[in-house]
């Protein structure tokens, strides 16, 4: 089941251009069988999208992107809106607590909120300070496969996953409609709930792939 786990919506996010009947139309026109819904800080597009996804018959998932103070990060699992710059260390413990999960979004972003941005902010290099970042340990996966970025960024994303043993996802950060279906999850079971999409989420059984029409590729 290939699930886009990583798009925004004008419903909550002002960077977005795409309305939820818009996402939901070019997410299956282009093949995917589901979506996910990630806005900025807080849940209400991703509860309306969910809901109009029901009435079309197109399963839409719903997440949340936090702004923590080490980066954007992916929530699953927490239906709440969330304080912007949260330390990330609270933003683990409340969503753990709710039986939910935390990816780090396109961790080597540059030029945008990232954990890369983040450190360098602090001083510190994500590459060489990842192993005495105590915080970092309590990430349950991080967004390897961002459509959003090239692919140096999202190999280094791979390789940090595969040094901190956590798992990866993969989404398009779709904000306009070439950027839909760009990446997404590729999973070994059907899923119909959020709290399904949860439970897959913390087994690990599902890979991040990049899709052939990529926004870079595209231009
Ligand atoms: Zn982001
Ligand atoms: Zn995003």
């Amino acid at each position: 089941m290939l699930i886009d786990m990583h798009n925004h919506t004008n419903v909550s996010s002002s960077c977005s251009v795409l309305s939820p009947e818009e996402l939901i139309e070019t997410a299956r026109r282009m093949g995917l069988d589901a979506i996910c819904v990630t806005e900025h800080l807080v849940i209400e597009g991703a509860n309306i999208t969910q809901e109009i996804g029901r009435k079309v018959g197109f399963p839409v998932f719903r997440g949340i992107e936090a702004c923590s103070d080490l980066g954007d990060m992916l929530v699953f699992g927490y239906y709440k809106d969330i304080p912007d710059d949260i330390p990330l260390h609270d933003l683990c413990r409340y969503v753990h607590e709710a039986g939910g999960v935390v990816f780090a979004a396109h961790p080597y972003r540059t030029g945008a909120w990232s954990l890369y941005t983040a450190l360098q902010c602090q001083g510190k290099n994500l590459d060489l300070d990842w192993d005495r970042l105590k915080v970092l340990k309590a990430l349950d996966g991080a967004e390897v496969i961002n459509g959003n970025i090239d692919y140096e960024k999202n190999k280094k994303a791979q390789e940090l996953a595969g040094r901190l043993k956590i798992y990866g996802i993969g989404g398009s950060d779709a904000h306009f409609p070439d950027m839909i279906a760009t990446a997404a999850t590729e999973f070994t079971k059907l899923i119909q709930t959020d709290e399904a999409l949860v439970e897959a989420l913390k087994t690990g059984s599902y890979q991040a792939i990049s899709l052939p029409y990529t926004f870079f590729n595209y231009f």
